[in-house]
């Protein structure tokens, strides 16, 4: 049983209001991508897979360096992840940890906890308990409060049993993560509990507040 990753980046990252992908763009002088790569670097992973805009391949493959496989992404999420599990040529009982780009600051303890869960239940993500009050709106007016007990966002990694995720990828939905594609084939999936730094740059402000993690860290 080895354990294989794929790293997602294939995004545009419309949102952060930058020309370069958003795994390219810069942070403390490195591209995003490398701090992300860097970050499961200590786990040991037997193969990685890094999916890539597809006009992009040879510079994230120069980015990512030896050792690491650079394929086009898709259109969706869900098509980069089917594009990505296929070029890892998983075996059955392997476990598969996919990965955002956008997530540069999960340490290794949480993406070692999320194998072992995996390996442990064939499923796994890393969460987040939600700490606001959450409020449903519509038309800018509160429709409802939430009952936040209980509710997690979903990060990653997301870690999977090979013949699971090749089960749930077959179903050829699309979905934001790949645990949803699980969870409708009743799969069960277990959730470990990670720092909110695992979050997600997708905006300037998040942008910002990474380039402040990282000042500190080098000091
Ligand atoms: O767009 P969003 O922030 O949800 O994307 C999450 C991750 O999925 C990002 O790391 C992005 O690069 C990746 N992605 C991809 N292929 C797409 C869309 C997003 O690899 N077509």
């Amino acid at each position: 049983m080895a354990s294989l990753l794929l790293v997602v980046a294939a995004g545009s990252g419309s949102r952060l209001g930058r020309p370069e992908p958003k795994a390219l763009v810069p942070l403390a002088g490195r591209p995003l991508l490398s701090w992300t790569l860097d970050a499961f670097a200590p786990v040991g992973f037997a193969r990685t897979v890094v999916t890539a805009p597809p006009d992009r391949v040879v510079e994230f493959a120069r980015i990512a360096g030896a050792g690491v496989r650079v394929v086009a992404g898709g259109e969706t999420r869900s098509a980069s992840v089917r594009r990505g599990f296929e070029a890892l040529a998983a075996a059955d009982g392997d476990v598969v940890a996919v990965h955002d780009a956008a997530r540069p600051f999960l340490s290794a303890d949480e993406i070692r906890a999320v194998l072992r869960a995996a390996e442990e239940a064939g499923a796994s993500i890393a969460a987040t308990a939600v700490v606001d009050t959450i409020k449903k709106v519509a038309g800018g007016r509160i429709l409802q409060t939430v009952d936040r007990s209980g509710l997690f966002g979903a990060a990653t990694p997301q870690a999977f049993r090979a013949d699971l995720l090749r089960r749930a990828l077959a179903s050829g939905q699309d979905a934001t993560d790949e645990a949803a594609l699980c969870e409708a084939l009743g799969i069960p999936v277990a959730v470990v509990p990670v720092s909110r730094l695992s979050f997600k740059i997708t905006t300037p402000d998040d942008l910002e507040l990474a380039e402040a993690i990282l000042d500190r860290r080098q000091r």
